[in-house]
Order: C-alpha cells, then structure tokens, then sequence
C-alpha cells in the first residue's frame, strides 16, 4: 500500500528541503512585465490548452486521465505512481521541469471542488510541448523549476462529487491522524519531495462575498497561519508575496472579485501544517462567477493564477511584491443569498396580509432552477446577489408550496419557491413577476 520506494523517482529532482529550501534567484527587474507576461500568457494557455475532454465540474478520475494520457507520454512530464485511494484508484503525480525548487501542487483533495483538476490538466497539455517548442516562460519554469502535480487526489469523491473520502473522512482534517489512505499519500510525497513552494487547491462556497464590497468572491488567497498565533514567519510572509503576485495579476482579469480566506490556525488542516513544516504554501480557493454553471471561467482563471505563481517563483519576481496587496484583500466574509424580495406582503388564505422580507436559495447556486425559502421576516442585513424591490406589492405562495394540517396553513422554512408577485392581495390582480416553478 505505501510505494514508499517509488519517492525515490522524484529525489533526481528534488534538492529543495524545508524552510532552507534554495529558490531561483532573481533574474527580472521588470515586475510589471513578468506580471504582463502571465496575464496574456495565461489566458492563451487556457484558450489553446484547454482540454476539451473535460468540459463539465463533475467527472470521474478514469474520464480524466483518459483526457490527459495523450500529454503523458511527453519527454516533458514523468509520470510517478504515489499510492492508490480507498477504493484503490490509483494517485499519481505528473513532474515538469529539473531545476532547483520544487514546487507541489495537488487538487481535488475534497472530491466535490475540481476547477483546479481542469486547470491543471490544460498545464500539463501546455507543458507536454517544452521538448518540441520553444516558450521562453515555459523554459524558465522548466530550468528553475521542479513542478510535481497530484491531481485529484480524492478520486474516490470525486466518483460520488462529495468532499469527503470513501468513509466520510474530510482528508483536509486528517493531517494529524493520517486515518486515510489519501492523507498518507499526500504526507509522504510531501515529505519525499520536501518541496520549497506549494499549493492546496480548492474549490469554496459558491455564495461567498467578499468585505468591503460584497462582491461574490471568484478566488480566494490565503497564505495559511503556521501556528495559532497567526505570526508571519520568514516562509509565511514568502507564501504572501506569493499570493499578492496572484492578486495583482488576477485583479487585471477579475476585478474585485479576489478575497482572502480565513486565517485561523487549524492544526488538522494540511495547508496550515505544510507551512509549519517549511513548506511556503499559498491556498487557492475557486469559488464562483456570473454566468459561469460550469465553471470554466474559473478553470482559465486559474490557469492565470497557477502559471503567474510558477513564473513568479521561476525568476524570484515574487520578491518585488508589496505584502500590503496580500493583507489589504477584502476577506471572505459569509454567505450572500441568491434572491431576497423586500418589503412584499405575503398574503395566506383566510389572514390579513403580512409585511415581510423573503430570501430564497437554488439548491445548485451555479445553476439556479429549483429554490427553497430561507428566511422570512426583517431581512434589512441580509446581502443578496439579486434583489427584489416588492414594496407596495403582493406575494401569493402558491398552494403546493405551503403545508396544511387539520384544514389551516403554513408557509415553512424550505418550502420549495413557488409564488407570485401580484399587483393587490386579490388572487386575480395583476402580475408583476413569478418566482420558482408556475402554479
Ligand atoms: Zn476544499
């Protein structure tokens, strides 16, 4: 179960180790150019790279290294077996480049969050042609750098699309147990490649907003604490330049929709430990985008972010970054709603009507269809990424939308949406919208 033996195949590459890990030195003097270079670069990349096998959120792990096996047999990436899931998928990681800082980046370790797996394999197609053309950040990436991906590493998840394993374990909280076979995986590839530089690679609640702005945040950074009094220590504050080099790239291409996530130490959490372990490590989090049920304009945003990261790291261009565009993000701060309608009263058969506010949710935030009521009543602190402005109006709940019981009515919390907004409390008065599916 553990090909302990199989670490050696990275150990060629892997000269790095801990927080005395030797990065590239710096060879740009041009920040905003190198910046420049990623922006355009990135977006290239995830146009001309994008591997079209994989075009939905969910898929299962035979369906994406069926997608991927074409670039595998490049000179360019070596392909290392580094253990099997739960179920006995197997885990492997995919090496780029021979230089001297290793950089680790794995994905999907929560199986439902696979918008950096599409990422990764559009690199990898990208990196696949080093041997054959020549790409002057590409080249760069492949001297300084040794790149070590472990795509998917909750394959057994991803089958069902839920975060947890096989048996229900969140692997994000098993770094000080390692009760799971992925969890051990992920340990011992880190501790065999001791990587300089990493990346954990996740997808967050869809509904997050960002403060001030109350923006839906598109991509959340954390440079996680690497102990609970939240210092920042040399490889911390090295991990923050890292991400505000992302900031500042990805500002360009989603303007105000980057925040930061929590920083709360959480000794059971893999990023938070890497760090502590000597590991610089930058936590990207893809949450969502208007218009974009799929994501797959999160997927080419973080082709942007990862290559941006990657080149940054390649010529020590993170080093010229101002730590203030890391510590003045907007923070993840809670949930927004998907709709609220203010001030409408809602009118139930045989009552006076009641003025309120009502909030309501898809059940797939990405999607919208069907709704759930999720809170009724004065809504005034509540954000909402759509807002109805019923004052003076009127909004009938359909019948199958409420619950009856002994011939009276009521209209509960996750009642499914199915109402109208009328013009008067009569039934027959005119429409001005329908929520949810027609009566
Ligand atoms: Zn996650």
């Amino acid at each position: 179960m553990s090909p302990r033996p199989l670490f050696l195949l990275f150990a060629t590459t892997a000269v790095a180790c801990g927080g005395a890990a030797r990065t590239a030195t710096s060879t740009a003097s041009h920040p905003a150019s190198v910046a420049e270079c990623c922006l355009d670069l990135g977006r290239r990349v995830a146009a001309e790279h994008r591997v079209a096998a994989i075009d939905v959120r969910r898929f299962s792990q035979p369906q994406y290294w069926s997608a991927i096996e074409p670039f595998l047999t490049s000179p360019s990436l070596r392909v290392t077996p580094v253990g099997a899931s739960t179920h006995g998928l197997p885990l492997r990681a995919i090496t780029f480049g021979r230089g001297p800082t290793t950089v680790f980046l794995w994905s999907q370790m929560h199986g439902d969050e696979s918008t950096a797996t599409m990422a990764l394999a559009d690199l990898m197609s990208w990196m696949s042609r080093a041997a054959s053309e020549r790409d002057p950040v590409r080249d760069r990436i492949a001297s300084q750098l040794t790149v070590v991906m472990l795509p998917m590493l909750n394959p057994d998840g991803a089958e069902l699309f839920q975060r947890e394993n096989a048996v229900g374990v969140d692997i994000n909280r098993d770094v000080r147990r390692l009760a799971t076979a992925e969890a051990r995986t992920l340990r011992a590839v880190r501790d065999s490649i001791k990587p300089a530089f990493g990346f954990n690679l996740h997808d967050q609640n869809a509904r997050t907003i960002g403060r001030p702005g109350n923006q839906r945040v598109a991509i959340a950074l954390l440079a996680p604490a690497a102990e609970a009094t939240n210092a920042f220590g040399a490889v911390r504050s090295d991990a923050r330049l890292v991400a505000a080099r992302i900031r500042s790239v990805l500002e360009r291409e989603i303007p105000g929709r980057i925040a930061r996530y929590d920083d709360t130490f959480n000794p059971r959490a893999f990023g938070d430990l890497m760090q502590s372990w000597g590991t610089r490590l930058v936590l990207i989090e893809s949450g969502a985008l208007p218009n974009d049920p799929e994501k797959q304009q999160l997927r080419r945003v973080n082709v942007i972010a990862i290559l941006s990261a990657l080149d940054a790291i390649a010529t020590g261009g993170y080093r010229t970054e101002n730590a203030d565009t890391y510590t003045a993000m907007p923070v993840n701060s809670g949930s927004a709603v998907d709709v609220v309608i203010r001030g409408a009263a809602v009118v139930m058969p045989g009552q006076s009507p009641v003025r309120v506010d009502l909030s309501f949710n898809y059940d797939d935030p990405l999607r919208g269809g069907r709704a759930r009521v999720r809170e009724i009543g004065d809504l005034d602190e509540v954000t909402a990424f759509d807002t109805v402005d019923a004052a003076g109006l009127f909004l009938h709940p359909a019948p199958a939308m409420l619950t009856e019981s002994r011939g009276a009515l009521w209209l509960r919390i996750g009642a499914p949406v199915q109402m109208t907004l009328r013009r008067g409390a009569d039934a027959a008065s005119e429409v001005v919208r329908e929520f949810g599916a027609r009566p």
